[in-house]
């Protein structure tokens, strides 16, 4: 009959938004939107299409832990910073240094990671340690801490928006040098076959945290929770090491 036909259509109809909300996990909140730059190995680079990386692995147990699905974009690393600070992005995850400059425009979680920076020279140069710099021209990426230490240090500088064009910048002749964090420095010169070196001396002590809007507090005590129930698990250790990382952000 013609109402049992509406009747049974009502049904069907709220029987399906009662799957659609399920499936959505009921709630706006279900997604974790993440900025980062995919030019720093080992943390965050592309296998084809695909962003992936220690940061990456992490940014991904993390979603889990929140029940959140993760959504990854990727864009320059001084856009990922501001586009946490904005709040456009719930996070930026990118090797990013938490110190007290960015501390004036975004909060950070936890430190979950340590780094310095480094020098990547050609093999048969004649610099040998940091001091040697003096007067040499050298390549960085842009808005990092490694440009932000080469500026304090007033050196001659060329900033390029990836690690990788700061490399070519050293094997062409270009510069004498490149500063950048240190294991980052050891991935890209790996690449070099040989024709570049890493020196073992470290010029800053840094740490690794995720980046978010200020004042964004839940987000990050959320995140913390997280971050140390993936450093008891031994969650977090396992996908440094996966990477070739020493793990030691206690
Ligand atoms: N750790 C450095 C910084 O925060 C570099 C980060 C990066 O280039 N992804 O500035």
């Amino acid at each position: 009959m013609k109402i049992s036909k509406v009747v049974s259509l009502i049904l069907a109809v709220a029987m399906l938004s009662i799957v659609l909300v399920a499936c959505s996990g009921g709630s706006g909140d279900a997604v974790l939107t993440m900025a980062t730059n995919a030019e720093f190995p080992p943390f965050e680079y592309l296998e084809g299409e695909e962003i992936v990386g220690a940061d990456v692995d992490m940014a991904k147990a993390l979603a889990e832990k929140l029940g959140m699905e993760l959504e990854i974009t990727n864009i320059d690393f001084d856009a990922a910073l501001t586009g946490a600070a904005t709040g456009k992005y719930d996070v930026a995850v990118a090797g990013i240094t938490a110190n007290d400059e960015r501390r004036k425009n975004m909060d950070f979680s936890n430190d979950y990671y340590k780094a310095s920076q480094a020098i990547i020279v050609m093999a048969d140069s004649e610099i040998k340690v940091a001091a040697d710099l003096e007067g040499k021209t050298v390549s960085c990426q842009e808005g990092t801490t490694g440009e932000q230490y080469l500026l304090d240090n007033e050196y001659a500088i060329q900033s390029f928006k990836t690690g990788a064009e700061a490399i070519s910048a050293l094997t062409t002749g270009k510069v004498q040098a490149v500063v950048i964090d240190d294991a980052v420095a050891k991935a890209l010169s790996d690449k070099q076959n040989g024709a570049t070196i890493v020196l073992d001396e470290p010029l800053t002590k840094e740490n690794y945290a995720i980046a978010t809007k200020k004042g964004n507090t839940e987000l990050v005590e959320k995140i913390n929770k997280a971050l140390d129930e993936l450093k008891a698990d031994g969650t977090l250790a396992a996908i440094f090491a996966e990477y070739d990382l020493a793990f030691d952000a206690e």
